[in-house]
């Protein structure tokens, strides 16, 4: 059998100029469709967490949540939807954040890490790191401790890791 990566590799689909042209979209939609490779998966991303005392899995909406709350259950942490703004009910801490052209905003339940000792953030792709940062920032501001941030793949040309300072970082790809 194949390596878990290199299976990985196989399952996830290129997609040329999507959703614009010079974009390389990674489409992890085949890997879904593979019930145990996804479920190895899940199990793999929760294994970097296990010595990390991590009680809360945040998912980045909305490709965040598909692998984050499966990990959140591996560990046996409760999982946090960080959303994009204006879907959450309840009091939310929100964080701007620049994109190439424009800015994004990312917001969580104000109330979201109350007793959690680690936080672990879930996406799954590190491309430029400013999701990601901008999702570093905002647990920290509603009160949470980033432990790790663990991705599906990273694109290393981009080199998202310099946005993440000195955090904890692991991928299972790297492009
Ligand atoms: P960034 O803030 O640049 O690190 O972008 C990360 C977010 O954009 C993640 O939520 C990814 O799901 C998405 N993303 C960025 N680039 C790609 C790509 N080439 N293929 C699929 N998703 C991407």
């Amino acid at each position: 059998m194949q390596r878990l990566e290199e299976r990985v590799r196989a399952a996830v689909r290129d997609v040329p100029d999507f959703p614009k042209p010079g974009i390389v979209f990674k489409d992890i939609t085949p890997l879904l469709l593979d019930a145990a490779l996804f479920h190895e998966v899940t199990d793999a991303m929760a294994d970097w967490a296990r010595a990390a005392d991590v009680t809360h899995v945040v998912g980045i909406e909305s490709r965040g949540f598909i692998f984050g709350a499966p990990v959140a259950q591996a560990l046996g942490a409760g999982f946090v939807p960080m959303r994009k703004p204006g879907k959450l009910p309840g009091v939310t801490v929100s964080e701007r954040y620049a994109l190439e052209y424009g800015t994004d905003t990312l917001e969580v339940h104000a109330d979201a890490f109350t007793g959690s000792r680690g936080v672990m953030i879930v996406d799954d792709v590190l491309a430029t790191g400013g999701t990601a940062a901008a999702a570093c920032r905002l647990v920290a501001r509603a009160g949470g401790t980033v432990v790790l941030c663990g991705f599906l793949m990273e694109l290393g040309f981009l080199d998202g890791r310099s946005l993440m300072g000195d955090r904890r970082v692991d991928c299972l790809l790297r492009y």
